[in-house]
């Protein structure tokens, strides 16, 4: 399978050119000229029974100097060093207040649009026994 997301020949030279970029407007459509692929959607906010996500992202925002901004749905996330670029990515829009999620492990309350998570991400929050929901579902515990 191609790796669409692996690190250009040129990753100095991209890496450089960033540095030139004045907004994160000019940042992201950057990002999709490189990776047209890679960023997928948006969410305004996490689902009210997640309430460590919301808290953990404010404490993340507050150290950084923002606020809390959107939750950016990508193609995927990597921390290896073969995909430095989408790091780099990934670490601009967290510094700017998003928070940077894989789209298959997110989506929409059919109810209100918060962020809810996939069985799978649920099943390692609960796993390690923060606070949510008894069982899994596919809108808010409030939006039933
Ligand atoms: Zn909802």
């Amino acid at each position: 399978m191609t790796d669409l997301y692996v690190d250009p020949e040129n990753l100095e030279e991209i890496l450089e050119h960033i540095k030139s970029l004045k907004t994160l407007g000019e940042i992201s459509e950057y990002c999709i000229e490189i990776f047209p692929t890679w960023l997928v959607g948006k969410i305004p906010k996490f689902s009210r029974d997640y309430p460590h996500l919301t808290k953990n992202w404010k404490i993340v925002c507050d150290n950084i100097g923002t606020v809390p901004k959107e939750i950016i749905l990508v193609d995927r996330v990597f921390f290896d060093n073969n995909h430095k670029l989408i790091h780099t990515f990934s670490e601009l829009y967290t510094r700017s207040g998003f928070v940077v999620r894989q789209n298959h492990d997110w989506f929409k309350c059919k109810v209100c649009g918060d962020a809810l998570p996939s069985e799978t991400v649920f099943d390692i929050f609960r796993n390690s026994k923060v606070n949510v929901p008894t069982t899994w579902d596919s809108v808010c515990t409030v939006c039933k």
